[in-house]
């Protein structure tokens, strides 16, 4: 997603009432550090808790190019909330043989992220990151690549993303003084090749110009990160073609939503989810003219 901090201050004006019809209404969860583990064949993985936004349904988010009604439809059938819409920013970790990976940041301070104490809560401190792959250059995704000073927060860590992205990032005012903090870690690649052992970022343009999943592989074992492919596990799954306000590229970002989950729902891989309920772990399904999210974290084997 999508929220610059001068959204952030435009909040503030709107609890002070100074705008209120101007004012923009998405906010900060409270997130508290959490953890999971689980195993792709014989690989250690770890859904991590960073933060939340909480979204209004409202109509300036989700379902553009739909009746406002029809998208209070799909939350109303799943029994959940029809005013507003929670998001978490989620991050997964893996251990690889000498890598200790990092697929996004979190939203660092400025998020209230909590990545660095969900990191602390399994004994692992920043500097033994050795690798972190970012899907692409969102706050809610680069932020916590900073401390609240200005330092890397990872100083130790390779940071890769795509070409595209990079460039990106660079031209952005929400990130041009992060990627200078960075720039001296900044590996990037064209996706579509291994960039580690058994994980190959996979071009899900669209979203931003240089937007990549990580599809991580061990045997006949498959996950993919789809980043932010889709952001809500209801209405972004259960109808792919709605365009959503945070998608640089709407009409690229909904053929690409469509596309994908027509080949993760064939394929039945695992895929996770940043911004899908925590920990994010599970498999797309055909359901009526879109598709549907089950849950599943795999267990201990
Ligand atoms: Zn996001």
């Amino acid at each position: 997603m999508h929220l610059r901090l001068t959204a952030i201050a435009a909040l503030a004006l709107c609890i002070a009432g100074e705008v209120p019809l101007a004012c923009a209404q998405q906010r900060l969860g409270q997130v508290q550090p959490q953890v999971k583990h689980f195993k792709l064949g014989a690989l250690d993985l770890w859904a991590l808790r960073d933060s939340a936004l909480i979204v209004p349904n409202d109509g300036s988010v989700f379902g553009l190019n739909a009746d406002r009604a029809a998208v209070t439809n799909v939350l109303r059938a799943a029994g959940v909330s029809t005013h507003e819409v929670t998001l978490p920013v989620d991050v997964l970790l893996l251990r690889l043989p000498g890598h200790l990976i990092l697929f996004d940041a979190g939203w660092g301070s400025e998020g209230h992220g909590v990545l660095r104490q969900s990191l602390a809560s399994i004994g692992i401190s920043p500097d033994e990151i050795t690798d972190i792959l970012i899907t692409h250059s969102h706050s809610d995704h680069v932020g916590g690549l900073m401390d609240a000073h200005g330092r890397s927060t990872f100083a130790k860590a390779r940071i890769r993303m795509s070409a595209n992205e990079w460039a990106f990032m660079q031209t952005q005012d929400e990130t041009r003084a992060l990627a200078s903090a960075i720039k001296t870690q900044i590996q990037t690649f064209e996706p579509g090749q291994p960039i580690l052992p058994g994980i190959t970022p996979l071009a899900l343009y669209g979203h931003t110009p240089g937007h990549v999943g990580y599809e991580i592989a061990w045997r006949r074992w498959r996950l993919l990160d789809i980043g932010d492919l889709a952001h809500s596990s209801l209405i972004s799954v259960a109808k792919p073609d709605w365009t959503i306000d945070y998608d640089n590229d709407k009409a690229q970002g909904a053929r690409q939503r469509r596309q994908q989950f027509q080949r993760l729902a064939a394929t039945h891989e695992l895929i996770f989810a940043p911004h899908f309920p925590f920990p994010g772990v599970g498999r797309i399904t055909p359901a009526g003219d879109g598709f549907s999210f089950r849950p599943e974290v795999p267990s201990e084997q």
